[in-house]
């Protein structure tokens, strides 16, 4: 075929474009391979007769050279982009759950782009110890004695029981056996961790006199697991950690252990949101050591935080997993950065997970208002009320009052609206419902929006 002939070679396309330097950050070297497989695909479709465009050499060119800048604006220059998150799901696990304040996200900055004091006594002139770097902040915070930070909440669980507990058994309700999201299950995790799980109770109802009757010397831990992402109602009961702590009377060995799952230092039940455990009110009544997430509802970067007694957490610390789960210069700035808000009572305005909950259902409206009239008349936009989740399996009870703009395109159907907006430079995730996209603004602030306004209306 003669077609054949007329097709770009990559230094014409490149050249045309000027992409010779690269582009958005990406390598020539990526772009060149783009540019090869476009050129390989549309041989293929002149070759099997699927090609239905205009034909001829400049036409070529431009094909191809289209679809690249198409991959370009799509990919920009990473696999990991930024969002614009409109489905008002505050901890939105798919999409990374909190996303950090700006004084966290500019301590990272300066942390990641100069050498530090990480593991370094700037007193003493000697090596120092990264645990220090945060310690004394998550005491003063939550009033423990002693903490230690790990990869996530779910490292601090396996590093407790298989540093204190095992061979050992540790104690748990059968209510309080549950999984989360990303197959994490805590018989799993036990089973993993060498310790010895035994249940106690029933589904719906465990009492402390259960408890009672299976501690024996062989058991290490009684352990709560915070029932994060479902609630039993009903005819129930559960053991508070409280309770729990009076078996110690008898048997002072024992540890007292609570999985607080996201936890709390941010006085929700305040607002009228929730029930979710403060971490300070566990720490206060006793807990030999509770752990949660950096970024679930404390609103900072992924990472486990254990906090409770010396004894306990001085074990951990020396422990090989401390080396195994052990977080890095990034994740220390960012936490350390999130809990200053918490100390400088800032954390309702500066972190972005409280602020988006908090969020009040009048200024969520306005801003709804705001939207509708900038994509009116080009799609057809209604205001309805609604209610936002706040996600990442936490407060699954609690829904937040909201304002939803419900949007429709003229020419395309709801579901194609919203892949064509997941192909934006800045993507934007809408939720579809009844053949309509759902905009909630709770999760959208400024800078998003204008990536939000600009998505919509280029289509
Ligand atoms: C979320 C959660 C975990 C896991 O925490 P990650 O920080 O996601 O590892 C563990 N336990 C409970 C109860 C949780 O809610």
């Amino acid at each position: 075929m003669d077609e054949l002939r007329l097709l770009p070679s990559v230094h014409a396309v490149l050249q045309q474009n000027e992409w010779d330097r690269g582009e958005k950050g990406i390598p020539v070297s990526v772009i060149k391979k783009w540019v090869q497989e476009e050129i390989d695909a549309l041989r293929l479709s002149l070759i099997n007769d699927s090609y239905k465009k205009e034909r001829g050499r400049d036409q070529f060119l431009e094909a191809v050279s289209t679809s690249v800048r198409k991959k370009l604006e799509i990919n920009g220059a990473y696999a990991l982009s930024k969002v614009v998150n409109a489905t008002g799901v505050v901890l939105h696990t798919n999409l990374g759950r909190a996303r950090l304040s700006a004084k966290a996200t500019a301590h990272v900055l300066e942390a990641a782009s100069s050498y530090t004091n990480l593991e370094y006594s700037l007193e003493q002139g000697t090596r120092g110890s990264r645990h220090d770097i945060i310690e004394k902040q998550i005491c003063d915070i939550t009033g423990c004695e002693a903490a230690m930070v790990v990869n996530n909440n779910a490292a601090a669980v396996y590093m407790v029981l298989s540093a204190l507990a095992k061979q050992k058994e540790v104690i748990v309700s059968r209510g309080e056996l549950v999984e989360i999201g990303g197959s994490f299950r805590i018989s799993s995790i036990m089973e993993e961790s060498g310790a010895y799980l035994k249940e106690v109770g029933t589904t719906n109802r465990t009492h402390l006199h259960d408890y009672t009757a299976t501690i024996n010397e062989g058991t290490a831990m009684l352990m709560k697991v915070h029932t994060s992402n479902f609630k039993i109602t009903g005819f129930t009961k559960a053991v508070s950690s409280q309770e729990l702590l009076t078996l110690k009377e008898q048997n002072p060995e024992l540890i007292v252990y609570e999985d607080l799952g996201s936890g709390s230092l941010f006085p929700f039940t305040r607002y009228g949101i929730g029930d979710e455990p403060e971490i300070q009110r566990s720490v206060a009544a006793g807990l030999d050591l509770v752990s949660f997430s950096g970024d679930k509802l404390i609103g900072g970067p992924q990472a486990g935080i254990i906090a409770g007694k010396s004894k306990w957490i001085n074990q951990l610390k020396k422990h090989q997993l401390a080396r195994v789960l052990r977080v890095d210069k990034l994740t220390l700035a960012a936490l350390e950065a999130t809990l200053l808000s918490y100390h400088q009572e800032d954390a309702a305005r500066e972190i972005p997970v409280i602020r988006d909950i908090v969020r009040r259902k009048e200024e969520i409206r306005d801003q709804a208002e705001r939207i509708k009239e900038k994509l009116s008349p080009m799609y057809e936009c209604h205001i309805t009320e609604g209610h936002s989740m706040v996600g990442g399996g936490t407060m699954p009870e609690v829904s937040l009052p909201t304002y939803i703009i419900e949007a429709t395109h003229p020419d395309f159907g709801a579901a194609e609206l919203s892949r064509k907006l997941r192909e934006q430079p800045v993507p934007v995730i809408v939720t579809v419902k009844h053949d309509r996209c759902h905009i909630d603004p709770r999760t959208v602030d400024e800078a998003d929006e204008a990536a939000l306004l600009s998505a919509f209306l280029s289509l």
